[in-house]
């Protein structure tokens, strides 16, 4: 199993995976049951303790960070069941995606679709809504069918859209505030291989193809670089063709190129900031062509060896053109110094109550900046052109909004407010910072 239970400890500082986060919580537990889930929430509300849980902390805010209690599902991990006929399984919250995706698989089963990478836990990945791309395919809430909850009572609830349609909606994409998730029941597909297919082409015949690209494609992103004219296409379609060989060439383009050189120029471009311009040219001009086939749980992932910060905005699906011209604009005007490339992806509209794609079929845009670099300036111009096309931000991932303008861009912000009130009134959940974007 993964376990990452050694990096959480009672008064030692925990960080998330950039750095960006740090705290320390006063008491970190590691529940092995849904008994042991109640008795910690009791607990903390006997002794007026808040609570977060953690799942793999890759979150770029402090949305899991405790200075008090720190519950971590680590030792929660794997399947509960499995239903073949119906495609769908009932998982412990704290699995990690890699595991999932290998345990599913021994089940004739996958996922519809994920993210960029496989080491969040499927709770916190579902908690924030984490997507992957495809204009027909909705975030990882979607695939959820039911969560089995500790509320911030100490109660269980094992809440469905059949058993308790308003909570199950403001529980898809709830960010720790409702409870602790400590069973997530998934509509799966079944197991399926995709080809994956990586090129290069300059930004500008991208944007205009957009729409055929998007709609081409079961999967469709790009990454276009600051400064330079090509952009890496990156499509991904079913397909029965055999699993490709794992050559040594995939190795050499997604550890060396993808990681070790990327790291290293990103080195010097942390050093001497004046040479963002040329290291974003010269990674544009590495970008790797090629295919292969796999397993979509394989393919899907990615190594994410060189560390980051990174804000992400959720817009509505035609206004991805518009905003990257305005992005590019202001790279041009601004002085960023950023070599980082863009992430572009598309996402199918939900009726998720904290859904950024609630309501609209959607684009994703994400910009980074490499770690210990300055990235403060760059994001806030960034996030003025996102606000600007109506953007709602990743609720993993930086942004600079609190409570006041949220509740503007979620029209059930209302509702979700309520079932918190109830089923935690106490609110044990708000720490300083979730008390910030909540109330
Ligand atoms: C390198 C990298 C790549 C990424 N790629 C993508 C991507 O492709 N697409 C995308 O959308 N996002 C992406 N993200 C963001 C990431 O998927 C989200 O931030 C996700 O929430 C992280 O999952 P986690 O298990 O680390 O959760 P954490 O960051 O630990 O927690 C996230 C939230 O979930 C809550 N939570 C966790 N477990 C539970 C539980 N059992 N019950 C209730 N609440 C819980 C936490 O309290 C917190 O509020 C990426 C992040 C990184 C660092």
């Amino acid at each position: 199993m993964l376990r990452m239970s050694m990096t959480i400890s009672s008064g030692k500082t925990w960080t998330n995976w950039s750095g960006s986060v740090q705290a320390t919580p006063a008491k970190a537990v590691f529940p092995r049951s849904i008994e042991e889930v109640v008795s910690i929430v009791r607990e903390c509300l006997r002794e007026g303790r808040k609570l977060r849980v953690v799942g793999s902390g890759h979150s770029f805010t402090a949305i899991a960070a405790s200075n008090d209690m720190l519950v971590s599902l680590d030792e929660l991990q794997g399947i509960v069941s499995v239903d073949p006929e119906g495609q769908t399984a009932a998982v412990w919250a704290g699995t990690k995606l890699k595991l999932l995706g290998e345990l599913l698989f021994e089940q004739g089963l996958g996922q519809q679709n994920m993210g960029d990478i496989d080491v969040q836990s499927i709770a916190g990945a579902v908690s924030t809504g984490t997507h992957g791309t495809g204009r027909e395919l909705g975030n990882l809430a979607t695939q959820v069918v039911g969560l089995t909850v500790v509320t911030g009572t100490g109660e269980v609830v094992e809440c469905t859209p059949e058993s308790h349609p308003e909570w199950f909606k403001a529980m898809q994409i709830s960010l720790g505030v409702l409870g602790v998730i400590v069973q997530v029941k998934l509509k799966l597909r079944k197991a399926y291989k995709l080809e994956y297919r990586s090129s290069r082409m300059p930004l500008a015949s991208c944007l205009q193809q957009l729409p055929r690209l998007a709609t081409d494609n079961r999967h469709f992103e790009f990454y276009w670089f600051p400064y330079a004219d090509p952009c890496q296409i990156k499509l991904m379609n079913i397909t029965e063709k055999p699993a490709s060989e794992r050559k040594m060439w995939d190795h050499i383009s997604d550890v060396w190129i993808e990681n070790t050189l990327f790291g290293l120029l990103s080195e010097i471009s942390r050093k001497v900031p004046g040479t963002s311009k040329w290291v974003s040219r010269l990674s544009a001009s590495q970008v790797p062509v090629g295919s292969k086939v796999n397993y979509s749980h394989r393919l899907f992932a990615t190594q994410r060896l060189v560390r980051f910060n990174e804000m992400e905005y959720n817009l509505p699906a035609e206004a991805m053109k518009p905003v990257i011209e305005e992005m590019r604009a202001e790279q041009k005007r601004g002085r960023y110094r950023v070599h980082f490339p863009i992430e572009c992806r598309y996402a199918k509209g939900d009726d998720i109550w904290l859904s950024p794609a609630h309501g609209r079929d959607s684009a994703y845009i994400a910009v980074h900046m490499y770690k210990g670099m300055p990235h403060e300036d760059y994001f806030a111009a960034m996030e003025r052109i996102f606000l600007r096309h109506g953007g709602r931000p990743h609720w993993g991932k930086m942004h600079s909004l609190q409570a006041e303008q949220l509740k503007a861009l979620y029209p059930k912000w209302e509702s979700f407010a309520e079932v918190r009130e109830k089923l935690d009134p106490e609110r044990i959940f708000l720490t300083d910072y979730m008390q910030k974007l909540f109330v």
